[in-house]
């Protein structure tokens, strides 16, 4: 295991039952507390980024990575947001949640035809944020070139979700 997985391992906390019994969450705010630790993160996130007009963030923590990636990779950044949040003329998509359903959207002139797109979250679960995400931004008219996560919860099979994209994690668990 690399150097700044074992970082990122040491630095993220497992909070039982929340956000409901049965769950264990997966806490990043130590690691956005230690400085060495976030900026490795934001460096390694960036070096993803050769080629990329704009990272996208998904609300919340995406945006506490993808913004300081795409300032540190010369890209643009674009929120992608719970329903209801954004205040322009918006693209939705909506997708299953275990109870219900949720929908995620972007502003609808977020990207210019065909830009490259990296599209950061702090943890791939189920999948289906990130696959609701790619779809939006590609029906925004731009380019998903790959989706890079902090942590990725191999046991949900999320990445199944995501056949096809080139999808990095820094730490799968
Ligand atoms: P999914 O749609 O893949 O099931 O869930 C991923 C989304 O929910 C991400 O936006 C992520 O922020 C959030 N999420 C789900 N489980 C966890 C968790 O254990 N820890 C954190 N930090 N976020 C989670």
């Amino acid at each position: 295991m690399s150097e700044l997985s074992e970082l990122i391992l040491r630095r993220i906390r497992d909070v039982p039952d929340y956000p409901r019994p049965g769950v264990v969450f997966k806490d990043i705010t130590p690691l956005l507390a230690d400085h060495t630790a976030f900026g490795a993160v934001v460096d390694e996130l960036a070096g993803l980024c050769e080629g990329i007009d704009k990272v996208v963030g998904i609300e919340a923590r995406g945006f506490i990575l993808a913004a300081p990636v795409a300032y540190r990779a010369g890209a643009g950044f674009v929120p992608v947001r719970k329903k209801g949040k954004l205040p322009a003329e918006t693209l939705q998509r909506s997708y299953d949640l275990e109870y219900g359903s949720a929908i995620v959207e972007v502003h609808r002139d977020a990207f210019e035809p065909g830009e490259r797109v990296l599209i950061v979250d702090d943890v791939l679960a189920t999948g289906g944020t990130a696959r609701a995400t790619v779809d939006l931004v590609r029906e925004a008219g731009a380019e998903v070139v790959g989706a890079a996560v902090l942590m990725e919860l191999a046991f949900l099979a999320g990445r199944d979700r995501l056949a096809g994209l080139d999808l990095r994690s820094l730490v799968i668990v």
